[in-house]
């Protein structure tokens, strides 16, 4: 459910025209609705009602401090994986106790500043960090309250770039060694070894791998347990994915009562770490037709967001849908949907059917509130996108466009180049 629908002809984000904010912000923007954010994850919250839980809104998804202050104001914590992702989430009011933090390559800095700012637990994934994390809290004379990330080697059926609980991906502790590591990291000083971990990818359009790893886990809860090691904190990472085009994902309350069903064990917290379901239908990324061409055998409709906006069909091949601002039942045609980046990878929807578009006409990529802006970049020097965010008959710019100024920021020609 998302809150950007047509009325008559004209796209909508709420109770604004989507063609209104092109008029005043200018494109290519990120267009977020503030009703879809707070709904999202209200309904995930809920839904594991009854059980001791905190949702850790995954910060990579989308950091904006705007979207993130959100979650925060209704109780949310938040999924880290790095310093500036900490910083953010303390900007944005996130309380320090309800954050976790998630990564393969935590460095002895990135250890220090989390602890100092006394966030609930760092997700381990090998021994050497484990060994770090004990040794930067005893410098500072504290605990570290840690998890350990299994691999539980279990395929998500997704695609392979975001596949990361299968063994042969760089994620967590193999689940046969975790016992062997628990014990070790049971034997620090520094440490309390607190809570398990997992995540076995992104886009999931079905519980039963969730399920098959939150089994993994509870066993190996209880062979802890035995051992001594008691365990008080069970993250299931996050994953459960969204409608792009025609996938049938679960609904949050199917997932939650599958999980719920499963876990069955009443003296652990749950964590869980939703990104996409959160965001992902919750915003899009509106562009203006720049030009249209025809090579004879194909249509082509260049407009100005690009790959350095949002990078996921170039990346993972991904799905967005390309709605025209405007409906004009004009006909419809097949057509590539390509940025002004020198590059053919640069493209946001490839052989799609679409009404025709001409230059100077709107169109909303759909579905573009995850790993959108988070991941964009200034490649081909473009100023990133304005991000803005729509509520009720208002709407709020949450970050300003960039400038030429910020592109340079920092850059310096050294005093010998400046001679001629
Ligand atoms: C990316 C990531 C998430 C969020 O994944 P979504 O598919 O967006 O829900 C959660 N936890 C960890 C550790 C991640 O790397």
């Amino acid at each position: 459910m998302h809150h950007f629908h047509y009325k008559e002809s004209e796209l909508y984000c709420e109770d604004v025209p989507i063609a209104l904010l092109a008029q005043e912000i200018g494109t290519p923007a990120y267009i977020y609705s503030h009703a879809t954010l707070e709904t999202h994850f209200r309904t995930f919250d809920n839904a594991f009602k009854g059980i001791p839980h905190i949702v850790c809104f995954s910060m990579k998804s989308n950091s904006n401090l705007a979207i993130v202050r959100i979650f925060s104001r209704q109780g949310g914590g938040a999924d880290i994986v790095s310093g500036g992702e900490l910083y953010r989430a303390l900007k944005a009011g996130v309380d320090p106790a309800r954050i976790v933090y998630s990564g393969v390559g935590k460095t002895a800095e990135d250890i220090e500043y989390a602890l100092a700012s006394g966030i609930l637990m760092f997700n381990a994934e090998s021994s050497q960090e484990i060994a770090t994390l004990n040794q930067v809290a005893g410098r500072m004379k504290k605990k570290a309250s840690i998890a350990i990330r299994v691999n539980p080697d279990i395929d998500p059926h997704t695609h392979p770039y975001i596949s990361t609980g299968l063994k042969e991906n760089k994620f967590g502790i193999d689940i046969r060694k975790a016992v062997e590591q628990y014990k070790l990291a049971a034997e620090l000083r520094h440490l309390d070894v607190c809570g398990i971990s997992c995540h076995i990818g992104s886009q999931l359009t079905t519980v039963s791998p969730f399920v098959e790893a939150l089994g993994k886990l509870k066993q190996l809860i209880a062979t802890l347990r035995k051992s001594g090691i008691s365990i008080r904190y069970l993250d299931l990472g996050g994953g459960l994915g969204i409608t792009y085009d025609k996938e049938k994902p679960p609904h949050p309350q199917e997932y939650a009562g599958a999980v719920r069903e499963e876990l069955n064990m009443e003296d652990l917290t749950l964590i869980l770490e939703p990104g996409r379901v959160i965001v992902g239908n919750a915003g899009i990324l509106l562009t203006r037709v720049v030009y249209t061409k025809s090579s004879g055998e194909k249509e082509f409709i260049v407009v100005d967001a690009a790959m350095n906006d949002l990078i996921r069909p170039s990346l993972y091949g991904s799905f967005h849908a390309v709605q025209p601002v405007r409906t004009t039942g004009k006909e419809k045609i097949k057509a590539d949907i390509v940025g002004p980046i020198c590059e053919s990878g640069d493209f946001l929807a490839k052989e799609r059917e679409v009404q025709v578009l001409e230059a100077g006409d709107l169109a909303a990529i759909m579905s573009a509130g995850a790993y959108g802006f988070s991941m964009s970049s200034n490649y081909n020097s473009r100023p990133r996108a304005a991000e803005v965010m729509v509520s009720g008959s208002d709407y709020h710019v949450i970050r300003a466009r960039e400038t030429y100024e910020d592109l340079i920021r920092g850059e310096k020609i050294p005093d010998f180049l400046k001679k001629a």
